[in-house]
């Protein structure tokens, strides 16, 4: 980030010198007509670890490909990640999330955002991510226990030949119910919309153009734009939304490119730099079969580290005659679980199943893709009451809640993250006893042996 802050500061005093410029030689200069300037934007969100390109997923080196096209193709091309770059692949768990900031760089990036997933391994480690990802980190409202800034930045500006663009990266306020409370306790998130209004008024009129990069959600990213005027453009994730065409709510375009790189968003703006605004704009979700080839040097990396977990994962476990939904994945880990923990029944969060089974051959890639945080099993000794409040959104649908008394005491098998969670929530009226063994190694471990039927 050291490049980065200088060149920021090199942004300052070419500011001052402009304000000098204006203030004393502005009337003599000739009426300016106004520079239409044309930017294209590449952006990615919810990439979760998927570097390698494996079903309708495109890799990162295919990605990378096409960023390079466009910055042959045109003068000003900038590259923006809406976060949860991390957690969803083995590489990424192994190395937790390491792997993949490296391989961004490659990629060139040149600004990226925190979400949720970024603190899987506890904030602390989010320093890690900022010490080896070249473009900086943003987030203006996720501070640490002590009121510090978690990521490199709150917001940040890039100058690209002639236009100036104002970033502010917002992360949802439902991070804590969203991530492990280990090593994550004593953070505070911010409201967003008061943030993101406040950097407004402070960037406005400093900069050509005004994007806000959001890990909140598409209908969160509306909501944003129909409240706080002057953002130009949200480039936003977090709910894996195919956005295709852009929203436009006011004077603001919302978007976002679905989940894993499954598609790339490509957006062409014309930017009037004396108006500070946006006087054309085209779109594109590009799908990840029409990228070109794998760039070689991205892919020389991506397989350095594949090459590092592939004896582990890419042996084949079991034949598949169909492909399984989310739901019925759902149901067999909680099947699992509660055969392997002899507990009363098994409650697994669909939240936490993360990829599909395809028909044909499984490996145990698969299921570390379907469980790719190394959550543990354990049991929750939890009153009837307690537990339907655990279940929260799933309160209405779970199908382990119809016989449910509120009085009687359950011995309920789950995940660590669920039993954390529970432990945060109710305190000693709930007993938790972590099995010491991974999810997805007792799931992997009975597909070996039962198969899926
Ligand atoms: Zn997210």
């Amino acid at each position: 980030m050291a490049r980065r802050r200088l060149s920021l500061l090199n942004h300052l005093h070419a500011l001052r010198l402009a304000i000098f410029c204006t203030l004393f030689l502005g009337s003599f200069s000739p009426a300016t007509t106004a520079d239409q300037l044309e930017l294209v934007i590449v952006h990615t969100n919810d990439f979760h670890g998927h570097i390698k390109e494996e079903k309708n997923y495109a890799g990162a080196a295919r990605i990378s490909a096409l960023v390079s096209q466009q910055r042959k193709r045109h003068p000003r091309v900038i590259f923006l990640d809406a976060g949860d770059a991390i957690s969803g692949t083995p590489v990424s768990t192994m190395f937790k999330g390491l792997p993949i900031f490296e391989v961004m760089n490659l990629m060139n990036y040149d600004v990226g955002l925190l979400g949720n997933h970024e603190f899987d391994h506890g904030y602390k480690e989010i320093l890690k991510f900022r010490e080896t990802a070249n473009h900086p980190l943003l987030a203006s409202n996720a501070l640490d226990p002590e009121g510090n800034l978690i990521a490199d930045m709150a917001t940040y500006i890039l100058e690209i030949k002639g236009i100036r663009i104002g970033f502010i990266g917002v992360i949802t306020q439902k991070t804590p119910s969203m991530i492990t409370p280990l090593g994550n306790a004593g953070l505070t998130f911010l409201d967003p919309e008061t943030v993101v209004k406040e950097e407004v008024m402070k960037m406005r009129s400093d900069v050509d153009l005004l994007v806000v990069l959001s890990h909140l959600g598409h209908e969160e990213d509306k909501d944003l734009a129909d409240a706080v005027s002057g953002i130009d453009l949200i480039i936003g994730g977090h709910s894996h939304t195919y956005v295709n065409p852009p929203v436009k709510i006011d004077s603001t375009y919302v978007t976002q490119a679905h989940r894993y790189g499954t598609q790339v968003g490509l957006l062409k703006l014309t930017v009037d730099t004396d108006k500070n605004s946006v006087t054309q704009f085209s779109s594109r979700l590009i799908p990840a079969a029409s990228l070109p080839l794998p760039d070689p040097v991205v892919l020389d990396r991506v397989n350095f580290f594949e090459e590092q977990v592939e004896d582990l994962v890419d042996m084949e476990i079991t034949r598949s005659s169909r492909k399984m939904s989310a739901s019925e994945i759902q149901a067999m880990f909680e099947k699992v679980l509660s055969h392997t923990a002899k507990a009363d029944f098994g409650y697994y969060n669909s939240g936490g199943i993360r990829d599909s089974i395809p028909a044909g051959s499984i490996t145990a890639r698969h299921i570390w893709n379907i469980e790719p945080f190394a959550n543990s099993l354990v049991t929750l000794k939890i009153k009837g009451s307690d537990y339907l409040k655990l279940l929260k959104r799933e309160r209405e649908s779970h199908p382990s809640t119809k016989s449910i008394s509120t009085e009687k005491t359950y011995l309920v098998a789950t995940n660590s993250f669920i039993g954390a969670h529970a432990v945060k929530a109710f305190g000693t009226a709930v007993h938790m006893n972590d099995l010491g063994i991974l999810v997805r190694d007792v799931v992997i471990e009975h597909i070996k042996n039962n198969g899926l039927e």
